[in-house]
């Protein structure tokens, strides 16, 4: 069975964690919103400038933006694979664009897995996070040795500009006016598995293919 999975949640509740292992695990193709836009901003100086000043002070790129720059990929990863979505879709109206693309394909999504984590757990994740520039590998510096190296890669680690105090705010406030809604939204249509998000990454995933088990079979 081809896996089509929404991975919800806020800010550091470990969605882009869980996705790489879910990634692995279902040979689903893993595409990041958050990771498209950064890549935008590296590469087409154009569109970068207009998400860039959203990005950086943590509120969201507006919807019209969002789905011209994922409309094409999401035709093309619908029709072929399995995915798992990683920050999108983030408002209503981007779910309900999703939606009609789904249907106008004659797809529906497996589940949507929200990653349930208390607010505290969710700024200390975030301000520990450091990211490869070159391989995109993320951490926690807790978990590090050397806190400024990439052990894939020897790359000097990176903290993402809206992993700052200020903008971290900004986001969990935006989370909860903008795209909190989308959890009412996906329970009326059965699609949502609520997982606790604390604990280990390895945990968390145990958890979520054990949800997942009973909706394969
Ligand atoms: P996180 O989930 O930790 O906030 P992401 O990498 O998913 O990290 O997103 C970083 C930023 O990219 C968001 O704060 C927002 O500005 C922008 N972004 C990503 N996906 C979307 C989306 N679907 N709609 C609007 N903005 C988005």
């Amino acid at each position: 069975m081809v896996i089509r999975l929404v991975l919800f949640g806020a800010p550091g509740a470990g969605k882009g964690t869980q996705a790489v292992l879910l990634e692995k695990h279902f040979g689903a193709l893993h595409i990041s919103t958050g990771d498209l836009f950064r890549k935008a901003m590296k590469e087409k100086a154009a569109l970068g400038d207009q998400v860039r000043s959203y990005m950086d002070a943590g509120y969201l790129v507006p919807d019209e933006i969002v789905m011209n720059l994922v409309h094409q990929e999401l035709v093309d990863v619908i029709k072929d694979n399995g995915f798992i979505f990683d920050g999108f879709p983030r408002t209503v109206p981007q779910a309900e664009a999703f939606s009609q693309i789904l249907a106008k394909m004659n797809q529906s999504l497996t589940a949507v897995i929200s990653l349930e984590v208390e607010q505290g757990l969710l700024v200390r994740r975030i301000s520990g996070r450091r990211v490869c520039p070159k391989c995109a590998a993320l951490y926690h510096v807790d978990t590090l040795i050397n806190k400024e190296i990439c052990p894939i890669d020897h790359s000097t680690l990176e903290q993402r500009k809206d992993d700052a105090e200020d903008a971290v705010e900004t986001r969990l406030k935006t989370f909860a006016l903008q795209t909190l809604p989308l959890k009412e939204y996906y329970q009326e249509k059965n699609l949502l598995l609520q997982i606790d998000g604390s604990g280990s990454p390895d945990a968390v995933f145990a958890r979520i293919l054990s949800r997942l088990q009973p909706v394969f079979n």
